[in-house]
């Protein structure tokens, strides 16, 4: 049986504020960035970004400001939407919050669209889901497991 889920974002911004977190960005989201903010790919990752150990690598992912905005949160929205990440792109539909059993039901504590507006089908999801899976974040071997 098909599945359907409810969402349409109410731009309370909660996902993108007051939380630490990781937006880890592919290198796609790299260069949708490099080319919104018309900035070398080195410059976007000098000003916007940081490494994030994981493991026995780092990761890139955005920055945030000391109140724990996303470095990209400015007057009231996403100042890239256009280009924004695909992490951001596809939220909620990420594997864990669409296939764990209650996943859905305990993320909408945190999101208040979900549940709500259009009606989502299983192929639409199904696209997303993959296009996340499909998306690994820039990386690079930290010997000393450190970001910087
Ligand atoms: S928490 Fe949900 S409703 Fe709020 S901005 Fe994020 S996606 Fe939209
Ligand atoms: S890049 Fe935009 S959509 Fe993604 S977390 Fe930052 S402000 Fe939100």
């Amino acid at each position: 049986m098909n599945r359907t889920w409810r969402f349409h974002c109410t731009q309370c911004s909660r996902c993108c504020r007051f939380e630490e977190g990781f937006v880890f960005l592919t290198p796609g989201d790299l260069k949708g960035l490099s080319r919104r903010l018309v900035r070398e790919e080195a410059e976007v990752i000098e000003k916007f970004c940081r490494w994030v150990p994981m493991g026995g690598a780092v990761q890139l992912s955005l920055r945030e400001k000391n109140n724990r905005d996303c470095i990209f949160w400015t007057d009231g929205g996403c100042s890239v939407y256009e280009a924004r990440p695909v992490q951001c792109r596809t939220y909620p539909f990420w594997r864990h919050i669409v296939d764990e059993e209650g996943g859905w039901e305990r993320e909408a504590a945190t999101c208040p669209g979900i549940g709500v507006g259009e009606a989502w089908g299983e192929r639409k999801v199904q696209a997303l889901l993959r296009a996340r899976m499909r998306s690994l974040p820039v990386m690079r071997k930290s010997p000393t497991g450190e970001g910087r």
